[in-house]
């Protein structure tokens, strides 16, 4: 999947994960870490007698960080309080802004309508080319917010209708870290009339995604790349992406469209796009697709933008699938 380019940056990934894996003993300590050779390890040093009372485990993604009281997780948005891991940045907004439907992005779910986007802070992968990093890649004390109640921004969002808008996106960082507000503003936002859009990266577990579903009515989720080895890369868990993918696609309810940020000699060639639409279109060929230009930011300066040709000629090879497929950024 990785072209000559970026070989060196998935080795420097590879590198990173192992980093990660013994720094998160000391500082999370997800399950994952805890199993296997890492179990057997553990099991013979003293700090891992430690019964399993010390721990709280987060269900909200694949993650399942193993958290002692007050200590946060992965995402830097959640953490253990009270013997249960709730969402630290409940009500905690970032970022609010009265968007076009389309900047979502969103091509084929109510055009021409504006939606009040808001975002708080954390998100449970580490893509080094994050583009919202300011506010996705730290937690509380990095990051400016003020806090909104669920019926306080329900209120703002009714108001704004005055302007054309449709609902509340929850977007920016990653939405479903804050999962408990996300979940008790929609459904508000339903009672007040409102639609709800989810921007996600759909590094979600099952049971929490199901809880919300029925307030989603659309939702935009970025697949990354279209492999594990893509995901390892930015810290997370393909299946668990395309199980949500799948789960939105199924549901009548809920408009789902996909985003793929082309990175210039990792996720940019043919074979990749034509898989990964070949999978979108089984599921349904109309899911509008959107192929989108990379620029250099964050930690991933090593590389010029995406060739405007090169994110045109992939869009072609995804409409060998799909009926709707768009380009972003060009
Ligand atoms: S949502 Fe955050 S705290 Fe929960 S498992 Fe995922 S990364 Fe860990």
């Amino acid at each position: 999947m990785f072209g000559r380019e970026g070989r060196g940056a998935f080795s420097r990934a590879l590198d990173a994960k192992r980093a990660r894996k013994r720094f998160a003993g000391e500082e999370i300590a997800p399950a994952a870490v805890l199993s296997g050779e890492g179990l057997a390890a553990e099991a013979a040093s003293k700090d891992a007698r430690e019964s399993a009372e010390d721990f709280v485990v987060c269900e909200i993604c694949p993650h399942a960080c193993r958290l002692r009281e007050s200590q946060r997780g992965r995402c830097k948005a959640r953490a253990a309080h009270g013997g249960r891991v709730v969402d630290e940045n409940y009500g905690r907004i970032t970022s609010i802004a009265l968007d076009p439907i389309e900047k979502k992005p969103l091509a084929r779910f109510r055009p021409g309508s504006k939606i009040l986007s808001v975002g708080s802070y954390g998100c449970n992968l580490s893509c080094p080319f994050c583009q919202n990093a300011s506010i996705a890649a730290v937690g509380a004390d990095a990051s400016s917010w003020r806090e909104v109640s669920p019926e306080e921004l329900v209120t703002e969002a009714v108001r704004a209708r005055a302007r054309g808008n449709i609902g509340i996106a929850f977007t920016y960082n990653e939405p479903l870290v804050g999962f408990e507000f996300v979940r008790d503003t929609a459904r508000l936002a339903h009672e007040a009339g409102l639609v709800n859009v989810l921007v996600t990266n759909g590094m979600v577990n099952p049971g929490s995604l199901a809880e919300l579903l029925p307030f989603v009515d659309a939702a935009n989720v970025d697949l990354k790349g279209f492999g594990q080895d893509f995901y390892d890369f930015v810290g997370g868990d393909f299946e668990a992406v395309r199980a949500t993918i799948q789960a939105m696609a199924a549901r009548e309810t809920c408009h789902v469209e996909v985003t793929t940020l082309i990175v210039p000699g990792m996720n940019d060639s043919e074979e990749e796009i034509n898989a990964l639409s070949a999978w979108l279109a089984s599921l349904d060929p109309e899911i509008p697709y959107h192929v989108s230009r990379f620029f250099p930011c964050h930690r991933l300066t090593d590389r010029g933008p995406t060739p405007v040709r090169t994110v045109y000629r992939l869009a072609d090879v995804a409409r060998r699938h799909l009926r709707h497929v768009h380009t972003g950024n060009c």
